[in-house]
């Protein structure tokens, strides 16, 4: 049975669908991605496109630099302050996500 590979937009991860169930999806279908549980939606099925409709359970964390935490940032370029110690700071979003203009 043919798969098809699906890369996850939230975590960079693939994804494989079985060739007949992507034969049922149509564009504007959603999926959870099994990896990070963020909710795709399907733009478009030829070319595949795929984007983050909502984020997933870890959408977006960065570890507190001082006591290690893993805090949860919603906002590109938003301070964040650490709940647990209250260290204040800016993720480098270099790490957390890739550039995606070209
Ligand atoms: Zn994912
Ligand atoms: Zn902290």
């Amino acid at each position: 049975m043919d798969e098809i590979e699906i890369v996850c937009p939230a975590c960079n991860d693939p994804l494989y669908i079985p060739a007949e169930e992507y034969d049922e999806l149509v564009e504007g279908d959603v999926m959870e991605c099994e990896n990070c549980g963020a909710a795709l939606e399907f733009l478009s099925l030829e070319p595949l496109e795929v984007v983050v409709v909502e984020g997933g359970e870890d959408a977006f964390f960065v570890d507190c630099p001082r006591c290690g935490t893993p805090i949860e940032v919603e906002e590109e370029g938003e301070p964040v302050t650490c709940p647990e110690c209250g260290y204040a700071f800016t993720p480098d979003w270099s790490e957390v996500e890739e550039e995606e203009e070209a």
